[in-house]
């Protein structure tokens, strides 16, 4: 049995024509059922729903062969799963957004030390040390637009894709960090234990990915 890791929502969603190319249907929809373990028209292959940050630990440590995951919830866990193989799906970017009355520009010129409330405070931490920006990062689990208009912070480091979630906090996208997307993890054991099946996996999802460019 082959056990792929998805989430709930986009990666689920973005996965499925790339399952279908490869000629896998997934037999149950996770919006309507409870089921965590869904079968595919594939015996040998099932999927399971885990959250979109899990991803990485269930394939780290076995729970999973293969997953589906975010470039930025990698780079977050940074843990060196086999092959990241670039799915181009889930697209979006990282970005700093401060309010529309916040001067960055000026900020960042002036030295002054700037508060940065984010999810992704490893990737945050780089960005601003590379950009030689002192920076007071602190660590939230949802809603990071709100951290700017409560005063809580005076930007954020949050993920975009078409800003109509910053448009309707009033926030204003201020310096993109990187583009990103969902890659295929895969545990290297489950590589060398169930090579075959595995590596036929692999070329089936590289082969859908090519084809959607
Ligand atoms: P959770 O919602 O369970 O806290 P999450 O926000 O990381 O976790 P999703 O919202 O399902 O999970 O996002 C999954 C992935 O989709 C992200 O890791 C990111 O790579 C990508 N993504 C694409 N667009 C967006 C967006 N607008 N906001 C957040 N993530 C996005
Ligand atoms: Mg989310």
């Amino acid at each position: 049995m082959i056990t792929l890791a998805l989430s709930k929502g986009r990666i689920f969603d973005d996965s499925l024509p790339l399952l279908r190319a490869a000629g896998i249907e997934v037999l149950d929809d996770p919006e309507k059922s409870r089921k965590l373990i869904l079968a595919t028209s594939r015996p040998d292959l099932r999927v399971v729903m885990v959250r979109a940050s899990d991803v990485p630990t269930y394939v780290r440590h076995g729970g999973a062969d293969l997953g589906v995951a975010g470039l930025d919830v990698l780079l977050e866990t940074d843990d060196g799963l086999y092959r990241p193989l670039d799915l181009g799906i889930a697209r979006c970017r990282m970005s700093v957004a401060t309010r529309e009355d916040f001067d960055y520009a000026a900020a960042v010129k002036q030295g002054s030390r700037i508060r940065v409330a984010t999810k992704y405070t490893r990737m945050a931490r780089q960005h601003f040390a590379a950009k030689g920006v002192h920076v007071d990062l602190i660590k939230l689990y949802g809603s990071m637009e709100l951290a700017p208009l409560t005063g809580l912070a005076d930007a954020i480091v949050d993920m975009v894709s078409t800003g109509s979630t910053l448009k309707a906090n009033h926030l204003v996208e201020v310096e993109r960090i990187m583009d990103i997307t969902a890659r295929l993890v895969v545990n290297p054991a489950s590589l060398k234990l169930k090579r075959e099946p595995i590596r036929a996996l692999i070329d089936a999802f590289e082969a859908a990915v090519a084809a959607a460019r």
